[in-house]
């Protein structure tokens, strides 16, 4: 595989929305190439921010079913 790798398939990846299989070949080019590896962890510190963000980090809290909807969506991605 020589094409790097998509954002969305990349997002994938860090919520886990996708398991791939060791043999995938995306995961050997993730480990081997410098452009795709620095995408996925910079995803990786999003998805972090956002999974240890509290209401208290928000200039201004977000109507209540917003919120919910957040955390909901957080804890099973597959929703
Ligand atoms: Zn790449």
């Amino acid at each position: 595989m020589s094409e790097h790798l998509d954002t969305r398939t990349l997002g994938e990846l860090v919520l886990d929305r996708a398991p791939w299989p060791e043999a995938d070949p995306r995961l050997a080019h993730v480990e081997g190439c410098a452009v795709c590896g620095k995408e996925l962890a910079a995803l990786r510190r999003v998805a972090r921010a956002v999974r240890t963000a509290t209401a208290a980090d928000l200039p201004i809290a977000p109507p209540e079913r917003v919120w919910h909807a957040i955390v909901h969506r957080l804890a099973d991605p597959r929703a």
